[in-house]
């Protein structure tokens, strides 16, 4: 049967974005990419989407604010993309807009609210939010670690060099989904989150879900699925399948969850099974909403 050369091409990059994540059991033989860094370069998007109209005044999205802790002398971990830290202003539309400044809001209730103050933390800033405000797709993880405390963008560090890799596998960029925490700041030690501190911050996870409107949430690892779907079970019972998220003070909004591995525990436990499993988990989010690897 013959391919046509968009589907070839879709082919090719699904099954090389097999082979990033370790899923290379795909029994066809592609030319093997040169180099990771070759694969990932092809699967750079084209700047297409930046070409497409965008209707009135359009308005910089201010990247979040950037307030410098003191630094450590270990050596640091090379940071994500240079366009993420200097999160360049992003022009939006009137929808991105009215979200935009909901989320602004909210993020200033959270500020004078500080919840965590009702805990230890080790923050020098708070890790809000980052991407499209009225993104299709929402990802959202455990809490900010060093470097996203360092600069206020959550997932800029080793797991979110993972999550952008996952995302290209996908079909799709960082900046065409919404990525939060359930905490908002930092923990001592990286330490996961209780539940107490959970339950503090997720009014304004819940909040910033409704004002984003996604049509699908991929939940990072087992606080932010736990604390979507109101429940202890495991993840291995968890990941896999569609649950719902319901609007704890609004029942009838809800929205579909595909629970996954968190990318920091995928890169401590870096096995083939594990890889496949989010590969899967991946493939079925982009079945929902339509993507096609390669395709953004
Ligand atoms: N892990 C998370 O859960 N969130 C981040 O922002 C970074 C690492």
């Amino acid at each position: 049967m013959e391919l046509d050369t968009r589907s070839l091409r879709a082919a090719r990059q699904t099954l090389r974005t097999g082979v990033l994540l370790g899923v290379d059991f795909v029994p066809v033989r592609w030319p093997e990419p040169d180099s990771v860094a070759e694969a990932v370069a092809e699967s750079e998007p084209a700047p297409a989407a930046a070409a497409a109209p965008r209707p009135p005044a359009p308005v910089p999205l201010r990247p979040a604010p950037v307030r410098p802790g003191p630094r450590s002398n270990a050596p640091e971990e090379p940071l994500l993309a240079a366009a993420v830290v200097e999160a360049k202003p992003r022009v939006l539309n009137a929808a991105q807009q009215q979200k935009q400044g909901s989320l602004d809001a909210l993020r200033a209730k959270y500020e004078k609210d500080a919840p965590h103050n009702a805990f230890v933390t080790d923050h020098h800033c708070i890790v809000f939010g980052d991407g499209d405000p009225a993104a299709r797709l929402m990802i959202i993880g455990e809490a900010p670690g060093a470097e996203e405390d360092k600069v206020g963008i959550p997932f800029v560090g080793r797991a979110g060099q993972l999550l952008e890799k996952m995302l290209g596998g996908m079909g799709i960029r960082r900046s065409d989904v919404y990525i939060t925490n359930v905490l908002k700041t930092r923990p001592p030690n990286n330490a996961t989150p209780t539940g107490d501190e959970a339950a503090a911050c997720a009014p304004y996870l819940f909040e910033q879900i409704k004002i984003i409107a996604p049509e699908a949430i991929l939940a990072l690892g087992l606080p932010a699925t736990r604390v979507l779907l109101n429940t202890t079970e495991s993840m291995s019972r968890l990941r896999g399948k569609w649950w719902t998220y319901t609007d704890p003070r609004a029942p009838e909004y809800q929205v579909p969850v595909m629970p996954t591995y968190h990318p920091a525990f995928l890169l401590r436990s870096y096995t083939r099974e594990n890889r496949e499993k989010v590969w899967s988990d991946l493939q079925m989010v982009m079945e929902r909403l339509g993507l096609k690897a390669g395709a953004a």
